[in-house]
This record gives C-alpha cells, sequence and structure tokens, in this order.
C-alpha cells in the first residue's frame, strides 16, 4: 500500500515489525487479544486444530501456556489448564470430573469456605449432592465413600485455616476402590511442598494468588491433570465459561514461581520459629502447626511434605476466645498485614470466622474447630524478630 493518511498510521504504524531473531531469555507477555495470519487458509487450519498455534487469547496466549508448562513439569502432571482465580479453577476440575444430577462429591469438612459454596450453589443448583467426611480419619472414610459412591473426592494438602494434612496417598487409593476421581487443592503447600499427582491424586488446583504468585499483586488459579484426556475438559472450560487468566496476571505468577522455593523455604523456617515462640505464650490456647501435629509424629506428614517442611502458616486460639479480642489483637499489629489472602512475602493475619468461613453457618464452624478467637498467620519474609515482636506487643495490648 502506499502512503496511508495520519489517522491510519496512528492505528498501523509500528505494528508491522519484523520478529526479533535474538529470541527473549524471559517470556515477553503477549498482551494481544488475538493473532492474525497472512492467509485465511492459514486462519482455518489453526481453528481447525491442524496447525496447532495460537488465534484468540481466550482459547490460549503464549504467555498463559508457559505458566502452565511450568505448572505442568513443577506437579508432574500431565495436562495444565490456567484460570482467572482459584475458584475458577477448582469450578473446572470438578466440571471436568463429569458431575451430573445424582452424583456425590465427598468433600472434606475442613475445606476452604467458598469451596463449599461452590459445590452446594453452583453445583447443587444441578442436582450434584455434597457430603462431607473427615479425611484424617481413614477408616471413616471408606466406610463413607463405599456409603454413597461419590464420583469426586476433594481435600486439602493443609488445610484451610487449621492445617490438617492430608494423607493423599492414603485417600487417593479409597478413591479408586470407588471408581472416583481425587482432587487436591494444594494451595497452602504449593508443589514445592507437595505433588498431588506422585502420590496418587487425579487432579490437583491451586489458588496461584497465594505462594504461587507470592507478591499480593496478581490473582489466578491452575489445574494440573495427571491424564493428558483430561486436558480437553479443561480447555473446554476455559474456552466457554471464559474465566481464563489474563496475560499480566500470568507474567507475574510466571515470575513469582521462579522463586517459590526460596521464599517458601524461608517462610517454612519462620513458620517454625513462630510456632516453637507462641506455643507458650500466655495469651495463646493453642497453636495449630503440623510440625507440632499428630501427623508429624506419625510419620505422616514427612509422606506427605517435602522434609524437614511443615509449611508456611500458623493458626492460633487466643485464650480469651471471642471474635472481639481476635480484632482486638489483629487491629493491634502494626507490622503485620491484616487481609483475606496469604502466601505473600509479607506476614498476614486473617480471621476466618468472619472471612473465609463466613459463610458457614456458626454451628458448623465450631463443629470443624474454627473458633471465634482463631487468627490464621501466613508467616512472611522479613526478620522474624520484628514479626515476633510485633505480635507479642499486639497479643498483650488486644488479646487480654
Ligand atoms: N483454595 C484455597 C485453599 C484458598 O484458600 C482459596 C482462597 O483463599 C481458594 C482456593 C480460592 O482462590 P482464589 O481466591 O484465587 O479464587
Amino acid at each position: 500500500m502506499g502512503q496511508t493518511g495520519f489517522w491510519t498510521q496512528l492505528v498501523h504504524a509500528g505494528e508491522k515489525l519484523a520478529p526479533p531473531a535474538g529470541r527473549p531469555v524471559a517470556t515477553p507477555i503477549y498482551a494481544t487479544s488475538a493473532f492474525a495470519y497472512d492467509s485465511m487458509e492459514e486462519v482455518d487450519r489453526v481453528l481447525g486444530g491442524e496447525t496447532p498455534d495460537y488465534i484468540y487469547t481466550r482459547y490460549g496466549n503464549p504467555t498463559v501456556a508457559a505458566l502452565e508448562e511450568a505448572m505442568r513439569t513443577l506437579e508432574a502432571g500431565a495436562a495444565a489448564c490456567a484460570y482467572a482465580s482459584g475458584m475458577a479453577a477448582l469450578h473446572a476440575a470438578l466440571f471436568t470430573c463429569g458431575l451430573g444430577p445424582g452424583s456425590t462429591v465427598l468433600a472434606s469438612r475442613d475445606l476452604y469456605g467458598a469451596s463449599f459454596a461452590l459445590l452446594s450453589k453452583i453445583f447443587g443448583s444441578v442436582g450434584v449432592k455434597t457430603v462431607t467426611a473427615d479425611f484424617n480419619d481413614l477408616d471413616a472414610l471408606r466406610v463413607s465413600a463405599h456409603a454413597v459412591k461419590p464420583a469426586v473426592l476433594l481435600a486439602e494438602t493443609l488445610s484451610n485455616p487449621l492445617l490438617k494434612v492430608c494423607d493423599i496417598a492414603g485417600c487417593s487409593a479409597i478413591a479408586r476402590e470407588v471408581g472416583a476421581r481425587f482432587i487436591v487443592d494444594n494451595t497452602f503447600a504449593s508443589p514445592f511442598l507437595c505433588q498431588p499427582l506422585v502420590l496418587g491424586a487425579d487432579f490437583t488446583v491451586h489458588s496461584a494468588t497465594k505462594y504461587l504468585g507470592g507478591h499480593a499483586d496478581a490473582m489466578g488459579g491452575i489445574v494440573v491433570a495427571r491424564d493428558g484426556r483430561d486436558g480437553a475438559s479443561l480447555l473446554s472450560v476455559k474456552k466457554l465459561v471464559g474465566g481464563m487468566l489474563g496475560v499480566w496476571d500470568a507474567h507475574l505468577i510466571l515470575r513469582g514461581v521462579k522463586t517459590l522455593a526460596l521464599r517458601l523455604e524461608k517462610q517454612c523456617g519462620h513458620a517454625r520459629r513462630l510456632a516453637d515462640h507462641l506455643g507458650t505464650h500466655r495469651r495463646i490456647a493453642r497453636v495449630h502447626y503440623p510440625g507440632l501435629s499428630t501427623a508429624a509424629a506419625s510419620g505422616l506428614l514427612g509422606r506427605v511434605l517435602r522434609a524437614p517442611h511443615a509449611g508456611a502458616l500458623v493458626s492460633i486460639e487466643l485464650k480469651k476466645n471471642t471474635r472481639e479480642a481476635a480484632f482486638r489483637f489483629m487491629n493491634a499489629l502494626q507490622l503485620c498485614v491484616r487481609l483475606t489472602s496469604l502466601g505473600d512475602v509479607f506476614t498476614g493475619v486473617s480471621h476466618s470466622a468472619s472471612s473465609s468461613h463466613r459463610e458457614v453457618p456458626r454451628a458448623d464452624r465450631a463443629a470443624i474447630g474454627i473458633t471465634e478467637g482463631l487468627v490464621r498467620i501466613a508467616v512472611g519474609i522479613e526478620d522474624m524478630a520484628d514479626v515476633e515482636a510485633d505480635i507479642d506487643q499486639a497479643l498483650e495490648a488486644g488479646a487480654g
């Protein structure tokens, strides 16, 4: 084409430079909604799947694909798909298990509150039933699984917020006995601490918003499947429900993943130190920390998490076990951040009863052990002396 007008130049100038011969050493952010080809025949081949390539970012995008491939590798799976959030990822994994009217999900009673709500409100509305069980009692779980014949078992590697350790290999065996798929939410552990697929699970799900991203500046979710045949369904959910991960978040999460081990190794050491420090505190009735639990004593912890680690979270139950005392303690914190998230470089505290488990009826919360005076601490990478000093002064100022 000859000389174009100024308005045309505004829109098109600079957009047709040849790609560089040198490969970028970091995955570029492909901030493009679509991909253009020289001919409609090529477009047709890509749309028809004869030429595997990108056409429309809802279907796939190289920045997102780089994160998916990283997570597939780290979780030792066969297929991975990224979504806009951990909830979107969990929805995709559940959908991929072929749930329909009359099918049952056998869920750990220690799940994140919104996961229960997803099961009851969204899947419940199409006739899927949810039954809960104590996944820490394998004998009872087996009886329950044989009785309800679930299509899916669902649990968390480390439960939110009581940090119970799931015997993934044991639960996988029960799932197989009854012909169910087993989904593990690995958000609290990350693939650095645990690879559920290696232990026998069918799917591992993450809120990438947490340890994978690690800096509280991105949201995302990932599903990794052990069986490559599940990849098509995971992709369909992404394409048709449309909750795919955006490229900016994919970039931030991929960058976060590179320092996952560095951060978590430090955070796990800090959590152990904090659990020891708080174990004898006069304002605290109980410390929930996998390293001090029966799972550690029985050897289960070492079979599930990468030794010698016990996770990077510590939950505390105040002696004055009321919401008011918990709020006073949290309000008095000057360094630790009050937020309804976790897994960041800073130490973050959250009040489970009023946030992650707000929708769970109070009596059910109490039955699980999520009391009003329970505060979850996700330990960061700061100097621990500073974090401990902050928590100590806030306990003195507020928790009495
Ligand atoms: N799974 C667990 C264990 C979580 O704690 C959360 C959120 O806190 C989610 C899933 C949902 O993740 P997202 O907020 O990224 O949707």
